[in-house]
C-alpha cells in the first residue's frame, strides 16, 4: 500500500472535518498558554479518532499529548495553535481592517500548523490499522510558541525523552524543505520600581522608574555595537508608569528578547544587558528587578529526515491554485511593499516563478547559517533527530506576523497547504518507522552534530511558564 495515496486518500476523506477545526483554532485566537478553546478543538478530534490523550502537561494546561500504538518506534509530530496578541484582521479582506481593535490574530498562521500536524498523525493511525506497522504515533499539543516555548518545557519536563524522532511544519509563502538552523533566545523582564511625586512640586523627592527604563535603552543600545554581529536584541515597553506627566513613574518595566545562534553566547550578553540594568537603577536611585520569562535553544537540523521529507513534498507536488485565488494573493501582493515583495523574490536557480501563489517545490536547500528567528522546534531537535517543511499557505512577499497573514489564514489557498504538510508528514513518518536503519542514521547525524554536547534546558528549573505578564 503506497503510503502517499493512502494519506492522500484519508486527509481528502476528513478535508471538511479538518478544514472546520482550523477556522475554528483561527477565530478563537488565544494567546501563549490560555489556549484552551483552541486545544479543546483537537483534543476531540483525537480522541474520536482513538487516540488517548493526557492534558494539562509540564504546568501549562493547555499542553498535551495524543497517543496512538504501543512500542516502539516512537514518533512525535508537533502542532502549535497559539495566536499573537494586537493582530486582530478580517478574514479574507485585502486591507487592514480589525474585527476588534487591539485583539488577538493568528499572524503566524498556528491555526493551519497545529491541524496540518492532526492530519498528519491521523493519517498515519489509520495507515498503522491499515497496515500493521508497529509503533506509536504521538500528536504533540504544544502550546505558547510565540514569547513562551512552550516546547523548551515540554522538553526539560521530559516528554520527549523515548521519542525516536519528531516531525513538524510551517505555513509560509513557499512550499520547501531547507536545512538550517535558527537562534537560541531569551525572555527577560527588567522591573524597575522607584518613587513617585509631584513632578513639578517636589521633583527631588522623585525617583523615576521611567528614567531608569529610559537608560537602559541608551546602555544596550551602546553595547549593540559590541556583541557578535549575529546577536538581536529588541525590547518593547511593557509598563511606562502611567499616563501622568506630573507624576514621577514610580513603576516601569521592559522587556528584552536576547538571540545569538548559541546559548552560551545568550548566556554571556544576558549576563552584560542585567549589568546595563543594574546601571541604569543605580543612575536614578531605583530598584530593578530581573524576572527571567523563558528561553529556547537553537535548532540543530537533520538532512538525513529532511531528505525523506522532501522527497514526499517534490512527489506530492504543489497545490494547484485556481484563478480565484491567485486573484486575492494579488490583492494581498497590492498591500504589500516592493522592499517586502523583494524580500521574498526567488533566483531562477531556486525555482523562480511569477505566481503571486507559489506554484513549484523549492530545491532542497542546504543552508549551514541561520535566519534571524527563534523556534522551540530547537529545544526538541537537541534531544530527538527532527525535520520540518515549509508549506505555501500565503501569497508570495507576506511577512510573518502581519494583518496580511491573519486574513490570508482561512482561504483555500491556506488549507490547500496545510493538507498537503498533513499528507508530506503521514508519509515520512511512516517510512521512517518502517526502517530501523533510517532512524539510527537519524540519530547518528543528530549525535555528530552535537560533537559530545549535552542538552541542558536553557530554562532555569524554578522558572515556570507563565501567560503575559
Ligand atoms: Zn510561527
Amino acid at each position: 500500500m503506497d503510503i502517499l495515496d493512502f494519506a492522500t486518500g484519508l486527509i481528502e476523506d476528513k478535508r471538511p472535518q479538518l478544514l472546520a477545526a482550523a477556522d475554528k483554532v483561527w477565530e478563537f485566537a488565544e494567546t501563549k498558554f490560555e489556549e484552551f478553546k483552541s486545544a479543546d478543538v483537537l483534543q476531540e478530534i483525537l480522541e474520536h479518532e482513538g487516540f488517548k490523550v493526557q492534558r494539562d502537561l509540564a504546568d501549562m494546561s493547555t499542553a498535551f499529548v495524543g497517543s496512538y500504538g504501543q512500542g516502539g518506534p516512537v514518533v512525535a509530530i508537533l502542532g502549535e495553535y497559539d495566536a499573537l496578541s494586537g493582530l486582530s484582521q478580517l478574514a479574507e479582506t485585502a486591507e487592514p481592517k480589525p474585527i476588534v481593535v487591539g485583539a488577538n490574530g493568528h499572524g503566524c498562521g498556528h491555526n493551519l500548523l497545529g491541524v496540518g500536524a492532526l492530519a498528519a498523525a491521523i493519517a498515519l493511525r489509520h495507515y498503522m490499522d491499515a497496515t500493521g506497522l508497529q509503533g506509536t504515533v504521538r500528536y504533540y499539543g504544544c502550546p505558547g510558541e510565540e514569547n513562551g516555548s512552550g516546547k523548551a518545557f515540554m522538553v526539560r519536563a521530559g516528554l520527549f525523552d523515548d521519542v525516536d524522532f519528531a516531525l513538524t511544519w510551517h505555513p509560509g509563502t513557499r512550499t520547501a524543505v531547507r536545512s538550517s538552523s535558527s537562534l537560541a533566545n531569551y525572555s527577560v523582564y527588567y522591573r524597575f520600581t522607584g518613587r513617585s511625586a509631584h513632578a513639578a512640586g517636589a521633583p527631588h523627592l522623585g525617583r523615576s522608574a521611567l528614567d531608569a527604563v529610559e537608560l537602559m535603552s541608551v546602555g544596550v543600545n551602546y553595547l549593540r555595537e559590541h556583541i557578535i554581529p549575529e546577536a538581536r536584541l529588541h525590547y518593547a515597553m511593557t509598563k511606562t508608569g502611567g499616563r501622568s506627566p506630573n507624576v514621577v513613574q514610580a513603576q516601569a518595566e521592559v522587556a528584552y528578547l536576547i538571540r545569538a545562534p548559541r546559548t552560551p553566547q545568550v548566556e554571556e550578553i544576558y549576563q552584560r544587558v542585567n549589568d546595563v540594568a543594574r546601571g541604569a537603577a543605580l543612575m536614578t536611585g531605583t530598584k530593578v528587578e530581573i524576572i527571567f520569562d523563558k528561553a529556547c535553544s537553537n535548532l540543530i537540523p537533520n538532512q538525513t529526515l529532511e531528505r525523506v521529507l522532501h522527497e514526499n513534498v517534490i512527489k506530492l507536488g504543489a497545490p494547484t491554485w485556481t484563478p480565484e485565488e491567485l486573484e486575492f494573493a494579488r490583492k494581498v501582493q497590492a498591500s504589500l511593499t516592493d522592499a517586502e515583495l523583494g524580500n521574498d523574490r526567488l533566483t531562477p536557480a531556486e525555482g523562480a516563478d511569477d505566481s503571486p501563489l507559489h506554484a513549484s517545490v523549492r530545491p532542497f536547500q542546504d543552508i549551514p547559517g541561520m535566519g534571524g528567528g527563534s523556534t522551540d522546534v530547537g529545544d526538541v531537535s537537541w534531544v530527538t533527530p527532527t525535520a520540518q517543511l515549509r508549506a505555501a499557505t500565503w501569497a508570495v512577499g507576506t511577512p510573518g506576523h502581519s494583518w496580511q497573514v491573519v486574513t490570508q489564514g482561512t482561504t483555500t489557498y491556506a488549507h490547500k497547504g496545510m493538507l498537503l504538510a498533513g499528507k508530506a508528514i503521514a508519509a515520512t513518518a511512516a517510512q521512517v518507522m518502517a526502517d530501523p536503519e533510517l532512524i539510527q542514521r537519524a540519530k547518528a547525524e543528530l549525535a555528530e552534530r552535537l560533537a559530545g554536547e549535552k542538552y541542558v534546558s536553557p530554562i532555569p528549573s524554578e522558572v515556570k511558564p507563565a501567560p503575559t505578564r
